[in-house]
C-alpha cells in the first residue's frame, strides 16, 4: 500500500508506505564494511541507470545501462531507487472517506553524484558539480514529461542525522502529483504580492540582503545568506540575483558560477562545522502551466542539533546560533574558499 494522506485541517501531506521494509537492506551495505552499491564496479547492485554521463576524451556523453551490462567510467549515474517512496505502479485509489486521500503515483530517482565514494559534498570540485547540476536539470525535465508529475523534488541527505542511508553522496528526485506545501505557501504568497504589487517579494528579499549582516557570499549571478528567522543554526539559502522561475532556466553560465557559490558555501560550511550532516533542497515552480511560479532557490540546513519537541510539535524553532553570527562565520570561511578557487590569494 502506498498513498498520499492528507490532513485533517492543514495542507501537511504525508505518503503512507508499508512496502519499503526491506531498505534495511541497503543500510546493511555502508554500515558493516561490505559494498557500497553506489560505487563503480557494484552498478548491478542498482536497478538500470537510464541515465550515465560518461567522459569520452574532453567532452560528456549521456549513455544508458543496457540489461545486464551496465555502463561502466561514469561521472554521474541516475537510476530508479530500489526503494521508492513513491511509484508509478501505485494503483489509482482516491478517497474522501474516512479522510482524503490519493495514489502516491511518481517516479523516485537516485543521482550518484560522484564516482569517488569519499568525495563528500563539500569536496565535489566545479566541474562535477557543473555535470551534476546538468544531470539534474536533464532528468528533471524528462520527469516533468511524465504523467502525473506535479512536482519535482530535488534535495539532498547528507550523513544519517539528516536521513541518509548511504554514505556515498547522492541526490534524490521525487515526483509528487502536485505542489509540496511549502512551495504551495511561498507560490501563493509571491502570486498574491506580484497582483497586487507587482513585485516579487523574494527579489525584495535578494534585495535587501545584499550587502547585509546575514550575507554570507555573492557571485556574478547568486547571493548566498543565512535567512532572517534561520530555523536551523547555520541555515543558508542561495538565491539567483535576478528573478528567475525554474533551475531549469539556468544557462550554461549560470550554472557553472551556481556550482561555483555551492562548491565555496558548501566548502565554507564544512570548515565551520567539520564533516557534519546536511540537508539541501530545491525549492522551484513546477513546469505545469496551471501551478503558480515562485523565484527559485536553494535551502541548506546544517544539522547541527536534533529538533525538540517544540520544533516537532508546535512549528516553532529555537536556533542557538543568530543568522548575523551565522553569516559572519560562514562569510568568512567562504570567501576564503571562494578566493581558493578562483585562484585569488
Ligand atoms: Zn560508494
Ligand atoms: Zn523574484
Amino acid at each position: 500500500m502506498v498513498e498520499i494522506r492528507k490532513d485533517y485541517f492543514t495542507d501537511k501531506l504525508s505518503v503512507v508506505t508499508s512496502d519499503r521494509g526491506n531498505r534495511s537492506q541497503f543500510k546493511s551495505f555502508s554500515d558493516h564494511g561490505g559494498k557500497c552499491p553506489f560505487c563503480p564496479g557494484n552498478e548491478e547492485m542498482t536497478p538500470q541507470a537510464d541515465l550515465v554521463l560518461v567522459k569520452m576524451g574532453e567532452t560528456l556523453v549521456k549513455q544508458s545501462d543496457s540489461e545486464g551490462d551496465p555502463v561502466r567510467g561514469w561521472v554521474v549515474r541516475v537510476f530508479p531507487d530500489k526503494f521508492p517512496i513513491v511509484t508509478p505502479n501505485a494503483a489509482p485509489s482516491y478517497g474522501e472517506a474516512p479522510h482524503y486521500s490519493e495514489p502516491a503515483i511518481g517516479y523516485h530517482y537516485i543521482m550518484v553524484a560522484t564516482p569517488k565514494h569519499d568525495m563528500a559534498f563539500p569536496k565535489i570540485d566545479i566541474d562535477q558539480w557543473t555535470s551534476v547540476l546538468a544531470t539534474m536539470q536533464d532528468k528533471t525535465r524528462w520527469l516533468y514529461a511524465q504523467r502525473g508529475v506535479g512536482y519535482v523534488a530535488i534535495f539532498i541527505n547528507q550523513g544519517k542525522i539528516a536521513g541518509s542511508h548511504i554514505d556515498h553522496p547522492h541526490i534524490q528526485l521525487v515526483t509528487i502529483p502536485r505542489l509540496p506545501p511549502v512551495v504551495e505557501a511561498e507560490a501563493v504568497t509571491v502570486q498574491n504580492s506580484l497582483n497586487e504589487l507587482g513585485i516579487c517579494p523574494m527579489c525584495q528579499v535578494v534585495a535587501s540582503e545584499t550587502g547585509g549582516p546575514r550575507q554570507i557570499l555573492t557571485t556574478e549571478f547568486f547571493i548566498a545568506f543565512a535567512p532572517w528567522a534561520s530555523a536551523h543554526s547555520y541555515e543558508f539559502w542561495i538565491y539567483p540575483k535576478r528573478h528567475q522561475t525554474s533551475i531549469l532556466k539556468l544557462s550554461q553560465k549560470e550554472l557553472m558560477d551556481l556550482a561555483l557559490i555551492l562548491r565555496a558555501t558548501l566548502g565554507g560550511m564544512s570548515k565551520v562545522l567539520g564533516d557534519c550532516g546536511f540537508n539541501l533542497v530545491v525549492h522551484n515552480s513546477s513546469e505545469k502551466k496551471t501551478t503558480k511560479q515562485i523565484h527559485w532557490h536553494l535551502e541548506v540546513y546544517p544539522r547541527v542539533s536534533n529538533w525538540s519537541g517544540l520544533e516537532l510539535g508546535s512549528g516553532v524553532f529555537v536556533n542557538e546560533v543568530s543568522p548575523e553570527a551565522a553569516a559572519e562565520q560562514l562569510g568568512a570561511a567562504s570567501r576564503k574558499e571562494l578566493a581558493h578557487l578562483v585562484g585569488i590569494t
